[in-house]
């Protein structure tokens, strides 16, 4: 199982949005996906429709290991090869649990390798803050996806997620490599690139180089469409739109051989 770990260090920098869209589009292409929802706020568990009861296990019981870790990935109704492990807001209470183990940043890695055989794809949705959840899922990951706005805040969100990347791995609590940084509402209006978005996604390329910075997720209400009527943005009609996703994959592709 190939793990993908899609963290920015700030709010509403596409997160949610790119794990949803590279999950659907990878389990549609035939690869059994795993999706993962590491944020207490939930957004990709109500995305993919999930109204959870209290008592129904979560990534928090499968970090705790309190119930059979196939007891917390539910089949989504997306198609028969795309799987969720949900959070609901009782997520934060694993905070202390992680710091007090010891060994919170491979924590996670040790509790998928139970499942590896299960999928080929596990892509994992991070929260904003740069807390103990984010260290586990940063840890567990083979590639990271940095989304950035391209915006001043975008580019500051990307050098933050930068810097804790290789504090993680200085201490030996990653091996994630970079798949790319994908720049997040990028604005054009016809041919000509906004200001803001250009001097942002500039910033973006000279912090990591032009090999890394993916094709942008462009500003557009079309996505918020596809996650409303719970869909992809091909079949809305905007195929051109999955182009990001796209390229993706075909970098996982070539990065690991096969799938
Ligand atoms: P958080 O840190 O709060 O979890 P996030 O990094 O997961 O945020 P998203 O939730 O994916 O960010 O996106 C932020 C907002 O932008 C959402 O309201 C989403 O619907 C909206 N959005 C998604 N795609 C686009 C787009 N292409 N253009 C404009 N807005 C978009
Ligand atoms: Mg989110």
């Amino acid at each position: 199982m190939l793990t993908i770990t899609v963290s920015s260090l700030s709010g509403g920098q596409g997160k949610t949005t790119t794990a949803l869209f590279l999950g659907r589009l990878l389990s549609r292409q035939g690869f059994t996906t795993l999706m993962l929802d590491s944020d207490p706020q939930h957004n990709l568990t109500t995305y993919l429709g999930f109204e959870l009861s209290a008592n129904q296990p979560t990534l928090l019981e499968f970090l705790k290991k309190t119930v059979a870790p196939e007891d917390c990935i539910y089949p989504t109704l997306d198609n028969d090869n795309l799987f969720l492990i949900p959070a609901d807001d009782q997520l934060d209470t694993v905070q202390d649990y992680l710091s007090n183990s010891g060994v919170g940043a491979t924590l996670l890695k040790r509790r998928l390798e139970a499942i590896s055989k299960i999928f080929k794809v596990c892509i994992i949705d991070a929260p904003p803050q740069r807390s103990q959840i984010c260290l586990t899922v940063i840890g567990a990951a083979d590639f990271l996806i940095i989304p950035a706005e391209a915006s001043v805040k975008g580019y500051g969100s990307l050098v933050r997620t930068l810097d804790l990347l290789s504090g993680l791995r200085d201490v030996g609590a990653t091996n994630a490599s970079i798949l790319g940084v994908l720049p997040f509402r990028d604005r054009w209006f016809g041919n000509t690139q906004a200001q803001e978005s250009r001097a942002a996604v500039d910033g973006m390329r000279d912090e990591v180089g032009e090999k890394l910075v993916l094709p942008s997720i462009r500003e557009s209400e079309r996505y918020k469409q596809a996650i409303n009527k719970r869909t992809t943005l091909s079949q809305l009609g905007y195929t051109d739109l999955e182009y990001p996703f796209e390229m993706i994959i075909s970098k996982i592709r070539t990065s690991v051989g096969s799938l």
